[in-house]
């Protein structure tokens, strides 16, 4: 994505992190803090990962203004009304900007990803749905399960990744999520980069491939598409021809340089969901913007298969990983991405 995704990793990765704050600190000194005198900025639906200096410049993303801003909104949550009764709650101002979705059914509503745990993402839901909500996540990294704490229906694919997440997380890479440099604007009163973490959850009922959740007038589908972690799913409502890719797929630098990232199996998910966007009417991602042209998994699978057939020349953009550009996406991979496909 866009903005520099902190997420576990090495300490190769940890170092990356360091060098990406320090030239968004350069940013914020620059007087990116009010992103709401950015609207004449000029836009881009993409940006490489080496302009991460311009995080705030981004803002907000023009996307944006193709739907009506929700009366839910507060401080730390834009919320917006995406499809009758889907709700994108998007986390702007943090350099993640991460989509989580409310998905309101007739009888329940699900929420898909939880966000970081800096804003308070419960009261936000409860504002839009008096029915009963289940949490499901799109995986377990630490910007996609940051409210699990605060709700008691957790569903779950549960892997070994997943469990080890249910623990919460306490780290330097967690807090860095709540440094300055990863903001435009001021946390919440409460949340400093001190106390910043993801909290403890409880899984109340496990999940797994072609489970449906039925929260009345929708029937959502689970596809595990391994990858990007063991534990990635995408959200299928085939009726209405909608999908909740997570971070299979978003506009912008998809991260695939983690330790937990299988080259070999996304790509084989990739095709998975290549294989549905035919009857595809929308994409629901999990970062940066919120609703994307179904064609662009036809583009994914295409350029991925490209990309690792040794078709594409891939771009140094830092201490071993490599970009990979195309039109509205890009994958970030090791430089020694050929040897970790090793299921091709
Ligand atoms: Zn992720």
């Amino acid at each position: 994505m866009p903005c520099p995704r902190l997420e576990c990793g090495s300490a190769t990765d940890f170092i990356i992190r360091m060098l990406l704050s320090v030239a968004l600190c350069v940013a914020m000194l620059a007087g990116c803090t009010d992103s709401a005198d950015k609207t004449s900025q000029p836009q881009k639906t993409y940006a490489s990962a080496a302009d991460l200096d311009s995080f705030c410049d981004r803002l907000p993303r023009a996307a944006y203004a193709d739907f009506r801003k929700h009366k839910a909104s507060d401080d730390w949550f834009e919320v917006y009304e995406v499809e009758p009764g889907i709700f994108a709650i998007y986390e702007p101002f943090q350099w993640q900007e991460v989509i989580s979705y409310l998905i309101v059914g007739t009888e329940s509503a699900l929420l898909f990803d939880t966000g970081n745990g800096i804003g308070d993402i419960k009261a936000v839901v409860e504002q839009l749905t008096d029915e009963p909500v289940r949490v499901l996540n799109s995986h377990s990294h630490f910007d996609h399960i940051g409210g699990n704490y605060q709700f008691d229906d957790v569903l779950s694919i549960a892997t070994e990744f997943t469990l080890a997440r249910t623990g919460g997380i306490q780290s330097d890479e967690v807090r860095m999520e709540a440094s300055p440099a990863a903001l435009c604007k001021s946390l919440p009163v409460g949340v400093t980069e001190a106390n910043h973490q993801t909290r403890p959850f409880s899984i109340t009922e496990t999940i797994a491939e072609g489970d449906v959740v039925d929260i009345g007038g929708r029937r959502l589908e689970v596809l595990h598409v391994p990858g990007h972690t063991d534990d990635s799913i995408a959200l299928l409502d085939r009726d209405a021809g909608f999908l909740w890719s997570g971070d299979s797929f978003y506009e912008g630098p998809i991260w695939l340089f983690f330790p937990e990232t299988d080259l070999a199996a996304y790509q084989k998910s990739v095709a998975k969901l290549a294989a549905v966007a035919a009857d595809l009417k929308a994409v629901f991602p999990a970062h940066n913007t919120p609703k994307a042209d179904p064609a662009l998994l036809m583009q994914l699978r295409e350029n991925l298969d490209r990309v690792l057939t040794g078709k594409v020349e891939p771009v140094p953009v830092s201490d071993g990983n490599v970009e990979f550009r195309f039109d509205g996406f890009s994958f970030l991979m090791r430089a020694n991405y050929h040897s970790l496909t090793t299921d091709n």
